[in-house]
Order: structure tokens, then C-alpha cells, then sequence
């Protein structure tokens, strides 16, 4: 490990890697700093992503991919089944400790130095224009000299408040999420299923992610208002119990996912937050791995160009938000105005949606139709949900 790079990258999920690569690219020398013993693990994520994400990126690798999905099936709350096959793209559930350890090597072969147990502890502004990240490696006190540093710290990012950017989400979007990966259960290996309503999963929804060979993600997000009455761990075990009694549980996860509007303005002067850090999580279904890649690919390229011609400035840096918002946030604070709506669905209403549904030919049930019908009331909004969804 080096005392000076260009470029330091806090954080080696798939945001940071991604980060990493393109500023390695971009001809900077980068360093990537990983807290963990093991990019990739433990994994925090329900791991499902659509094929068009990620073959935006690269052809995806055999190894990254468990599961084939070709269908969903959304529950309401009393039950009735909406079977929706995908019409022209499919979707995977990843083996996220692959996917995120692959990452981090193509980082690495791109020219980025990457360190795992190296955890950052602090940052500070220097008289060299730039900042000194401090931190713990294997156990020792470091110093590094950067010019930029890229926070791709996930959820419980420090560096954008260190940095003194506003960094809080309100409570009321902020999800309690718990789930179990587990075994011994029969499930349809192609078909993701998404229970919604009070009983299952309040203001959230639970997931059933198969990963073949009778295991899945099983998992839920509820609104935080609603941990204080019952607890997401007793909604998961009670659906467990009630669904797949002879499940074995083998790794249980806990964590909270901001499904709000995008952060404004995610960078300072020789800053820049990519990812969970920055909030860039699709406000629907807490999807974020793509968003991630997404941002992080636009600051490795953005920060690789500020090196070139010496501004580090958040003037500068300001292009790396433009190029998110062209690219998806636009879209993200869309999809959180579908968000408002759909969540002031009552159970009642969204059994009635579903009978209704159900009545078309199977042709006709797409993603698309069932939130068009779910924001009947905001018929502004149809055009924003049809282009969501496009594509499934
Ligand atoms: P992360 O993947 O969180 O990576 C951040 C990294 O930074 C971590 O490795 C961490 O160890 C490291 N780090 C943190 N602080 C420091 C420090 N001080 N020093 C050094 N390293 C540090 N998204 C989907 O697309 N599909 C899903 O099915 C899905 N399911 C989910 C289910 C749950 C229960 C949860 C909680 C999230 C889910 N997500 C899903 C969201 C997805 O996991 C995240 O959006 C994605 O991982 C964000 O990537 P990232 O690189 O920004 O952050």
C-alpha cells in the first residue's frame, strides 16, 4: 500500500469496484479499501437483478448466476396469485459473493490497487488540496494522500458525512429489512414471488428469491413505522412457518434500505458518493446493485477526468450528477411519486386488483398493467409506470 493515489475508493461492493475500474481506466492511480476479510461476503442483499442491467455492463459469467427468472408472481393479501411471465428480457438472482468478488478483480486487473481489512476510520482535509484518509490496515494505523475520494461505503456510508454532505433519510422512507437464505423448501426455481398487504409485509413487501436446488432468499422490507408493533423478524418467521415449515435457515441478515428520492447532490469539493451511500436505490422494489454499478461507473469516469486536468472541484464533480440524472435518478424520483401512490393502497383494494387482474387473458398480465392499475387514481403517472416497466 502506497502513501499517495489519486484516487481512493471507500468500499469494494459492486459500487466501489465498478468505481475503481473506471478511474483505473481513466489512467488514475486508484487504491479500493474494503473493511472486510472477503469482498463479497457476508452478503446483505435479496441478490435479484434484471438481465438488461447487467448485460448493460458485460455479458454476465455462468458462475455469477443461481437462478433463471423468467416469471413473478405477485400475492395479495388474501391470497389470490397474479402470474406475470417477463415478455422480453429475464432476470437472475445472482450469487452476489461471486458477482461482488469478480468486480473487484476486474478493478484490479484494470490497474486499482485493492486492500481488504483496511477500514477507514476518518478523512481530512490537507494543505495539499486534497485529503488524508486515515485508517486501520491489517490491524496498523495508515495514512493515505488523495485528491479524490469516491464513498461507495454502502448504507451506513460515513464518508459523505464526514464530508459534511446531508446525508439523512427520513424516517418514514426508511425500510426494516430481515431475510433468511434457505434450504429444503419447493419452490419454482424461474419464478420470483412477491407477497404484498398488511398481513405479509406493511408498507413493503416480503420475496421469495429461488436460488435452485431447493433454496431461496426469502426476505422482507417493512415500513419503519410498523417495527414497532411487530417486529420484521416476526412477520419473516411467521410467513416461514406458515409457508415452508420444513425450511432450514442457514444465514439470517438484517439491515435498513432507504427507499427514498435519490440524494440531491451526492458530492463536495473532492468528493463523490456512488451507491447506497448517495441513496440510488430504486424506491419500489430496494433495488439497488444496478444503481450502484451505474454511479459508480460515472465517478470512476469523472474522477479519472478531474485528475487529468487538476479540478477537483464540486464544479467540476457536478458532471457526475448529471450523468446520474440522465441515466437513472431522473427515473428514481418518478418511480418514488409511484411509490406515494401505491402505498396508500388498502389490503381490500389490492384484493380487488387482483381478481380483476386475474380476469385477462394471461397474454395481457404484465408488470406494466398490474401498477397502471394499482395508480388508477394518478392517471399521471400511467406514462412513467409503462416505460418502468418495459421490457417485462
Ligand atoms: P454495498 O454493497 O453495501 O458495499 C459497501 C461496502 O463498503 C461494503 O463491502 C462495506 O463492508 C464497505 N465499507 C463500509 N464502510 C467502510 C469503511 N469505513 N471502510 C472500508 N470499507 C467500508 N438490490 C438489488 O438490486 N436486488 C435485490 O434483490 C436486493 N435485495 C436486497 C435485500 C436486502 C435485505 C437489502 C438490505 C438490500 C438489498 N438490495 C438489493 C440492495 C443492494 O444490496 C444494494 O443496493 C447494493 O449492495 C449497493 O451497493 P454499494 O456498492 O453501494 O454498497
Amino acid at each position: 500500500m502506497k502513501n499517495n493515489y489519486d484516487i481512493v475508493v471507500v468500499g469494494g461492493g459492486p459500487g466501489g469496484s465498478m468505481a475503481a475500474l473506471h478511474a483505473s481506466k481513466g489512467g488514475a492511480s486508484v487504491c479500493l479499501l474494503e473493511k472486510t476479510r472477503d469482498i463479497g461476503y457476508p452478503v446483505r442483499c435479496g441478490e435479484a437483478m434484471g438481465e438488461h442491467a447487467i448485460k448493460q455492463f458485460f455479458p454476465p459469467k455462468s458462475t455469477w448466476i443461481a437462478a433463471d427468472i423468467k416469471r413473478s408472481r405477485i400475492v395479495a393479501p388474501n391470497g389470490v396469485a397474479i402470474d406475470i411471465p417477463f415478455n422480453k428480457e429475464q432476470a437472475y438472482v445472482l450469487n452476489r459473493r461471486v458477482f461482488d468478488y469478480d468486480l473487484s478483480l476486474m478493478a484490479s486487473r484494470e490497474g486499482a490497487s485493492v486492500f481488504t481489512k483496511s477500514y477507514v476510520k476518518s478523512i481530512q482535509k490537507n494543505h495539499d488540496n486534497g485529503y488524508d484518509v486515515h485508517l486501520d490496515f491489517l490491524g496498523e494505523h495508515k495514512v493515505i494522500k488523495t485528491k479524490i475520494i469516491i464513498g461507495a461505503d454502502g448504507i451506513e456510508s460515513r464518508v459523505g458525512r464526514w464530508a459534511g454532505i446531508k446525508t439523512q433519510v427520513n424516517m418514514r422512507d426508511m425500510e426494516s429489512c430481515i431475510q433468511y437464505s434457505v434450504g429444503n423448501i419447493e419452490v419454482d426455481a424461474n419464478r420470483i414471488d412477491m407477497y404484498v398487504g398488511d398481513n405479509w409485509a406493511p408498507g413493503g413487501y416480503l420475496w421469495v428469491f429461488p436460488k435452485g436446488d431447493g433454496t431461496a432468499n426469502i426476505g422482507l422490507g417493512i415500513g419503519a413505522k410498523y417495527n414497532k408493533k411487530k417486529s420484521a423478524k416476526k412477520y419473516l418467521d411467521e410467513f416461514i412457518n406458515k409457508k415452508y415449515p420444513n425450511a432450514t435457515i442457514h444465514t439470517t441478515m438484517c439491515g435498513g434500505v432507504p427507499c427514498s428520492k435519490p440524494m440531491s447532490k451526492p458530492i463536495s469539493d473532492n468528493i463523490m458518493l456512488v451507491g447506497d451511500a448517495a441513496h440510488f436505490i430504486n424506491p419500489i422494489t430496494g433495488g439497488g446493485i444496478a444503481a450502484a454499478m451505474k454511479s459508480g461507473m460515472f465517478a470512476g469516469q469523472v474522477a479519472s477526468e478531474s485528475i487529468l486536468v487538476k479540478d477537483y472541484s464540486e464544479l467540476f464533480l457536478n458532471k457526475y450528477i448529471k450523468l446520474c440524472k440522465k441515466d437513472f435518478t431522473n427515473r428514481h424520483e418518478k418511480i418514488y411519486k409511484v411509490k406515494e401512490t401505491i402505498q396508500k393502497l388498502t389490503d381490500d383494494e389490492m384484493n380487488q386488483m387482483a381478481t380483476k387482474i386475474n380476469k385477462l387473458p394471461t397474454h395481457k398480465i404484465t408488470l406494466s398493467r398490474v401498477f397502471t392499475t394499482a395508480i388508477i387514481k394518478k392517471p399521471s403517472l400511467i406514462i412513467d409506470v409503462m416505460k418502468m416497466f418495459a421490457g417485462f
